[in-house]
Order: C-alpha cells, then structure tokens, then sequence
C-alpha cells in the first residue's frame, strides 16, 4: 500500500512525482498543444477515449499537477484550476445547473459570489435563494423545490467571517437530494477539510492564502466523489443521459467518481474556457509549498491582534472566530481546531469619518483590494467591495456599515500591533 501522506508533506511534495531524469521541480509546460504520432490518437483523445493532453484550454501537464496537489490536500478524488475564484465557482454551479434550475445559497458569502449568483445566473435562466446559514434546519428546508441542484456556502465567509456549520447544511442539502458546495477559501484544507463534514464539492479562490503572495488570480473546484448522482438521475441529466457534444457519451457510466470533474473539464472549460496559465499554476505552486507554514504564523498573529483590538476602547466590535466572545467560536473550535484564519473584521468608535480616518494613517498596513496574503492589509467593504449592495443587502451579506476587513499578514506582530495602535491615536 502507498504510504498516506500528511498535510504538511502534500504541500511539499504533493501533484509533481518526477521519473528518473525529470526535473526535481515541477516544469512549466509553455505550451499550447502536444504532439502525437498517428491522426488516430488524436481522435481517442478528442472522443474522451483515451486521457492525455492535446491542448491547454483543456488540460495542461503544469496546471494538473498543481490540481492534484490541492485535490490531495482536500481529500478529493480530482480538481481542476480556473483563471480565477469567480470561474471556480460559476463552473462548480453550472456544472449541474441550467436555465431553469435553482439553487440555495448561504446570503453571508463574499460580495463577487453574491453578484454572480444574484444577477448574472439569473439572467441565465437559474435562480438563487439566499438564506441565514444560523437558521434553524426547518426554516432553510422551505428554500428547497423540486428544480432545486445543490446548496452552496462559505466555510468562513468573507468578509463577515462568519463559521458554516458545514455538517447541518450537508444533512439539509443531502435530505433534499442535492449536493454541498463549500466555498474554503478562506481556511484552507490546513485548517478545515469540509469532505469530512460531508460537503461534496469544494471551491477555492487560489488567489488569497494558497497562492499567499498576492501575484496570482486563480480557482480550482474539488470534488469528492461521494455524491452518488446516479441516485438522483432525474436531477442530474447533464450527468446521467448522454452527452450528445460527445457521442452521446454518459459522464456517470463513462468515468464512475470522475464524472463531474470530467463533465466540467470537456464541456465548460471546453466551452467557457476559464483557464488558469500554466506560470500562474506554477506560482501557485510555490504558495502551497509553504502554505502549512504561513497558515499558522497567519492565526497566530491574527488572534494576538484580535485579543489586542477586543482590549483597545477605541474599538466599538471585534469579529473573529477565535475569541471566546465570538458568536462562532464553537463551531470554529469544531471545524478548524488548529486555527481559522487570518481575517478580522472590527468597527472603531465614531462615525464613518474616524473610520476612513484611521485607515487612511495606517502606514506598513495598506488600503488594498485584497485579502489572505502575506502583507497585513485592510478593506472597508461598505465603500469598496461592497459598494454594489443596498444598507439591507449589507446587513443580509453580513457586513456591517463600518465594518474594516483586517487581513493579517505573517510579518512580526508586535510591527501589525504597533501600526494599527499609532493610527487608533487619530480617531
Ligand atoms: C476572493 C474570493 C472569491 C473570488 O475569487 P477571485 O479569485 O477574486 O475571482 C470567491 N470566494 C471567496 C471566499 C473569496 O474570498
């Protein structure tokens, strides 16, 4: 038997095995297309009856080992990278979602998922319910319908970070004969792994900690291979019937636990072509190597800020799963026991001017439109990211009005704690 490789080895070494003579790191395929011998191969290939690569928009030697990597890391039977985390989670809906359909949605989910579920499939025909994630399991039950193909939600939300009790909403989602979709951007398979809570797909903005440098934007959708969509055949026609782009191929028969990845590769990233560049895929590759490392330096130092903001009277709420006060800490200490993350939201006293006012004299902590990376960073997302959304949808999407997104870097913490203290002093 292989040996099972632990967490921290996967981010190492996981996706890239070279043979004798390979290169020890994994190689950029720069390339667009790949040769074959006879006009026959090419053909299997193209008929889905043989693997192998034949062009990039399709599957890339790079981008698939990066792939395998965080499937390993998630404990999914395969992945796939997009170009970005808002291709990510399109896909993994529209995989199994078409004009007509609907789907149910946690309302407490980062504000480009919101738009893109709220206003852009529905003008594709497929509408979404949003609903309390802490609603009691009856009341979020009455969002379902017979057009209803899956249950979506963030294990911690952006940027309410708010904690998805990820096993009642796999229970909610599974009575209802659909599967879990967990955003797990935001706490990594470090520190969560929602497949062993039930979810059965997984998304990832690659962009935020597993990239962790802020060079690349990218997403990967990870499956679990646990959800039996031949039990739900009527549901899942686009997985179950014949693919008529295919030869009236059957994804379920034709490749068993592979079928939904395999159904997103062909026919979305054939058709959408959301793909991630084989360089982006090998920088990302380098953020995982240490994404073990980072993850923790990033709780530590965010519940050390965190314990300092709850302390400081200037400081009107303190949003972090990580301290006893907190709403989630119990779902956190559930879920993620070793830590969640590095995101904190907090209001200062005052009125929304103090707020502009201490992040403007902020000076090593910068304004940037971004989040989970190694520079500690801040947002306002009434004015920036959230800017799109009315007061109510604010408060619905969990995102208070003077609400700072404090993203906590891997820096020394006493320098975070020394720069958020000096800008306190203004308001
Ligand atoms: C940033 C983010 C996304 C969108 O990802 P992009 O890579 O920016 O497209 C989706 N979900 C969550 C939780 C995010 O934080």
């Amino acid at each position: 038997m292989e040996q099972k490789l632990s967490k921290e080895t996967l981010c190492v070494q996981g996706g890239w095995a070279p043979k004798n003579g390979e290169p020890r790191v994994l190689p950029i395929y720069q390339s667009t297309t790949f040769k074959y011998d006879s006009s026959e191969q090419m053909a299997r290939l193209f008929d889905l009856e043989e693997s192998g690569y034949f062009y990039t928009r399709l599957q890339n030697p790079t981008n698939d080992a990066v792939a395998s990597k965080i499937a390993a890391l998630e404990g999914g039977v395969g992945a796939m990278l997009t170009s970005s985390g808002q291709a990510a989670n399109f896909y993994a809906v529209f995989n199994i979602c078409e004009a007509g359909d609907h789907f149910v949605c946690s309302s407490t989910i980062y504000g480009g998922t919101f738009n893109l579920f709220a206003v852009t499939m529905k003008k594709l025909g497929i509408e979404c319910t949003f609903v309390d994630a802490d609603a009691p399991e009856e009341e979020i039950d009455k969002a379902f319908r017979d057009n209803t193909k899956c249950l979506f939600g963030e294990t911690i939300s952006n940027p309410g970070i708010n904690v998805l009790d990820i096993e009642k909403f796999a229970r909610i989602a599974h009575r209802h004969g659909v599967p879990l979709i967990v955003d797990n951007t935001f706490a990594t398979p470090i520190n969560c792994r929602p497949f062993e809570w039930g979810a059965d797909i997984v998304t990832h903005s690659t962009t935020k900690y597993m990239d962790g440098h802020a060079t690349c934007v990218g997403g990967a959708v990870v499956d679990s291979g646990n959800f039996d969509w031949e039990a739900h055949a009527d549901k899942f026609p686009g997985l179950t019937r014949p693919d008529e782009s295919y030869h009236g191929l059957t994804y379920t028969k034709a490749f068993g636990k592979m079928a939904y990845m395999t159904k997103a590769t062909a026919q979305l990233m054939r058709d959408l072509g959301s793909i991630q560049s084989p360089e982006n895929a090998f920088l990302l590759n380098l953020g995982l190597e240490t994404l073990h490392l980072r993850m923790k330096r990033h709780c530590e130092n965010a519940q050390k800020v965190a314990e300092w903001l709850e302390a400081n009277p200037k400081v009107k709420w303190v949003h972090y799963c990580g301290l006893k006060s907190n709403k989630y800490y119990e779902l956190a200490r559930k879920y993620m026991p070793d830590g969640s993350c590095g995101v904190i939201a907090f209001g200062v006293q005052g009125s929304r001017e103090d707020t502009i006012r201490f992040m403007d004299h902020l000076k090593m902590i910068c304004i940037v439109t971004h989040v989970a990376d190694a520079r500690t960073c801040v947002l306002h997302p009434a004015s920036h990211t959230h800017r799109q959304l009315t007061d109510e949808q604010l408060v619905e999407a969990g995102v208070a009005p003077d609400l700072i997104r404090l993203s906590v870097g891997i820096e020394n913490v006493d320098d975070i704690i020394a720069d958020l203290e000096q800008a306190m002093e203004r308001i």
